[in-house]
């Protein structure tokens, strides 16, 4: 066995001892080479189980996060997801392995253009990149299944849970920026929300629009 292939099931066991109980979760991290969404610098480290630097001063969360998170969203092969914060693509790509539809937005053009353009070599059709501001969704393709915020928020964006159908799922790290915050899963019932905290987690923060 590669020195590689040996780094992969390290990784993979690390995850399920934090947990990830979740095969096909596995199975889809073992199978995405996280190297691929990385600097030249950094990609011989792809397979720790560390967040990462990636352009413009932002970060590819750690594989325990990004797994728990997925296994928190209860992914559905029918799902509709958006995701804020598109970053490098990793979680994206990750995404759209397991569900029907993944809308990502980004702020920063550069890491928007970049993930674009890595989600059209690897040929996957069902990821659609937008340059905006991830604070107010994606209304024009509102309602969501689920949605995936993967940058620190202090409150729950609320035009982001108006846009998350009934009995949807959103996940999102809640809490100080300047601090860890709370891993958090909200799940829209009939005329209520149903808050459940999970982790310390510790995020780059959901910051205004540039433009
Ligand atoms: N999911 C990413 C990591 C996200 S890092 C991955 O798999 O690599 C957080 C990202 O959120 C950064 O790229 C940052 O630029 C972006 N971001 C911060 N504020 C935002 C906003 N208001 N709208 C959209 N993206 C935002």
């Amino acid at each position: 066995m590669t020195e590689n292939c040996n780094n992969i099931l390290r990784l993979i066991y690390s995850l399920r001892q934090a947990g990830i109980t979740d095969n096909q979760i596995l199975s889809c991290i073992e199978h995405t080479d996280r190297s691929k969404f990385l600097g030249k610098g950094f990609k011989n480290r792809s397979s720790e189980n560390i967040p990462l630097p990636i352009s413009c001063g932002q970060t590819i969360s750690q594989p325990t996060v990004v797994a728990k998170m997925m296994q928190l969203l209860e992914l559905s092969r029918k799902d509709k997801v958006l995701e804020i914060g598109t970053g490098s693509g990793y979680q994206a790509v990750l995404l759209s392995k397991l569900v029907r539809r993944v809308y990502t937005v980004e702020r920063q053009s550069v890491l928007a253009r970049q993930a674009t353009d890595l989600i059209a070599k690897l040929a996957i059709g069902n990821i659609t990149v937008i340059r905006g501001d991830g604070a107010l969704g994606l209304p024009i393709q509102a309602p969501f299944d689920k949605i995936l915020v993967t940058a620190a928020a202090e409150e729950t964006p609320k035009l982001l849970l108006d846009q998350l159908k009934t009995n949807g799922i959103m996940v999102l790290p809640l809490g100080p920026v300047d601090d860890y915050q709370i891993l958090t899963k909200i799940t829209k019932k009939t005329g209520f929300l149903e808050y459940q905290e999970l982790d310390r987690v510790n995020f780059v923060p959901l910051l205004p629009d540039i433009n």
